[in-house]
């Protein structure tokens, strides 16, 4: 048996991450952006369109963290919930928060392709969100119709008829097919973004983990380890990977892994019998899967939260193979070639957040779905450091909050990992026809 690859299935026809060839650092520039993943690439680009002067640093190689490494479904808004929304927020900055996660990221992200002339295997494919209870299809009828009456999202309902021709799996109950979505490979993506800003001039520093921000008379001191660069903005594109220690942002955004697998070539025919819509698939289970097939269509892509903090390698792996191989019994003892993870980056809001804190600015929090998002929302807080009015957007105007048991360390995942694990047996129980 062929040993298992423990890095992105994206990077072997992507290539891995590279470093920029290193140089010393300038004393001062116009903005720092500490992060070079989707949102810091965007944000880095836009900005040096502006004619602003640019330093990216990040502590690893530039596109390691989740952006290259993530399952590559792009499209978003389709695990929020409309009524949570209109509770807390009103009909007008719910309708607006969901426009942009529906719509207009997905959108901007398609003309950043085309605009940029990046080839990321970008498929319309469509996503299909599968039912796990019973009980979801008159619930998800009633939030797609609550939901069209708020934005003209292109979604259609399905029963369990024909979510067959959608993913032949006796597991779910009906869906939601969202039209706008699609597949990409997500290391294709940044790398393309990361060329378009370096084109554009912008210094991307790798291996330089910013240490310490100090903000003195309108100036801020940015301190790594190759030394300290004097600017006046900076921005922390960090998500999942923002680091424990870095004041209030740090209490306001928490990591929680993901975990991919990809299976042995199945064939196309094998997979087309599967994935009869070859869509983006992910479910409405609580600690849900999420799972495609591969750009050639020859192999199953297979994500999941296997569990809420990083367990050994082969627990994962064992998990996810398992929960693969229930959903689709056929394919039970297929071999995996490839396992990895990555962070992804959480609210208590459960959405994602820009604006500025200490006078340091942020873009963060996309919850799992930032391929659509962080580009988005990179570009939106690039125009708000401009103050152009295209920095206008829904996701300034929500809170970011803390709670006071998080000081930045992610303690209570693990305890959190165990009321899922019973939730997960309830919800069966309920899966079952
Ligand atoms: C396994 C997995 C699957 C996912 N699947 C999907 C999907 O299918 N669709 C989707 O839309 N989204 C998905 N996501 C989420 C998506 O990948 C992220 O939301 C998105 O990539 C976030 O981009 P970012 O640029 O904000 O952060 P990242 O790409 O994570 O970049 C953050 C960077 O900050 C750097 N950094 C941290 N601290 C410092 C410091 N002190 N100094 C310098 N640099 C620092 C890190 O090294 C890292 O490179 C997935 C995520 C994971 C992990």
């Amino acid at each position: 048996m062929a040993k298992l690859i423990k890095e992105p299935f994206w990077w072997e026809s992507a290539g891995r991450p590279h470093p920029t060839p290193k140089i010393e650092l300038p004393d001062e520039v116009d903005v720092v952006v500490v992060g070079a993943g989707l949102t810091g690439l965007t944000a880095s680009l836009f900005l040096a369109k502006a004619k602003k002067t640019v330093l990216v640093l990040d502590k690893t190689t530039p596109c390691m963290g989740a952006s290259s490494r993530n399952g590559g479904m792009i499209g978003g808004g389709h695990r929020v919930s409309v009524d949570l929304l209109l509770q807390k927020y009103g009909k007008d900055l719910a309708s607006r928060l969901l426009q942009e996660m529906h719509i207009d990221s997905t959108v901007f992200a398609k003309e950043l392709m085309t605009a940029e002339g990046i080839d990321c295997d970008f498929q319309e494919t469509g996503r299909f969100q599968a039912f796990w209870k019973k009980s979801d299809y008159e619930l998800y009828a009633r939030k797609l119709e609550q939901l069209k009456g708020l934005i003209p999202v292109q979604a259609e309902l399905l029963n369990s008829a024909d979510q067959k021709n959608e993913v032949a799996s006796n597991s779910y109950h009906g869906g939601i097919s969202y039209h706008l979505h699609g597949g990409i490979n997500p290391a294709k993506w940044v790398y393309g973004i990361k060329n378009s800003a370096l084109k554009h001039k912008v210094t991307i520093q790798g291996d330089t983990p910013v240490e310490k921000l100090h903000f003195d008379a309108g100036v801020h001191f940015v301190k790594t380890p190759r030394g300290t660069v004097k600017t006046k903005e900076v921005l922390m594109a960090t998500n999942g990977y923002t680091p424990t220690h870095f004041g209030e942002l740090s209490k306001r955004i928490f990591p929680i892994p993901s975990f991919i697998i990809v299976t042995d070539s199945l064939g196309e025919n094998r997979v087309g019998d599967l994935f009869p819509g070859l869509k983006m698939i992910v479910e409405t289970r609580e600690r849900h899967c999420y799972f495609r097939p591969s750009p050639d269509r020859k192999r199953i892509i297979f994500g999941g939260r296997a569990a809420m903090f990083k367990p050994p390698d082969r627990f994962f792996e064992a998990q996810l193979q398992m929960l693969l191989g229930g959903i689709f019994p056929e394919i039970k003892d297929v071999g995996i070639t490839h396992a990895w993870w990555g962070k992804t980056g959480f609210t208590f809001e459960m959405l994602p957040h820009v604006g500025k804190l200490n006078n340091v600015w942020h873009a963060m929090g996309y919850c799992g779905n930032g391929n659509g998002m962080a580009p988005w929302l990179g570009y939106k807080v690039a125009n708000r450091i401009l103050g152009t009015p295209e920095g206008e957007t829904a996701f300034a105007e929500i809170d970011m909050p803390t709670k006071w048991y998080y000081g930045g360390l992610p303690w209570f995942l693990p305890f959190a990992d165990i009321g899922f694990r019973f939730r997960d047996i309830y919800s069966n129980i309920q899966n079952k026809p």
